[in-house]
């Protein structure tokens, strides 16, 4: 039986990385933040977008990416 903690840790860890390099290839092109988080669909707000220019992610996913629980 596989342990769904292991896999929610792998999944993360790929989600984790595909967004850290979205947010470089990001930052390096323009700088510019998304309007909406590309991991839940959410709009970003304005606010978040301004404060961490070439984010990608809502201020909650980022907490989830991030690891912090
Ligand atoms: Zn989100």
């Amino acid at each position: 039986m596989a342990d769904t903690g292991d896999l929610a840790a792998e999944r993360e860890a790929v989600i984790r990385e595909a967004a850290l390099a979205a947010s470089r290839r990001r930052r390096n092109a323009t700088g510019d933040s998304a309007y909406f988080c590309r991991s839940c669909g959410e709009r970003i707000p304005d606010g978040r977008r301004e404060a961490v220019p070439g984010t990608n992610v809502c201020g909650f996913c980022a907490r989830q990416l991030s690891g912090t629980k």
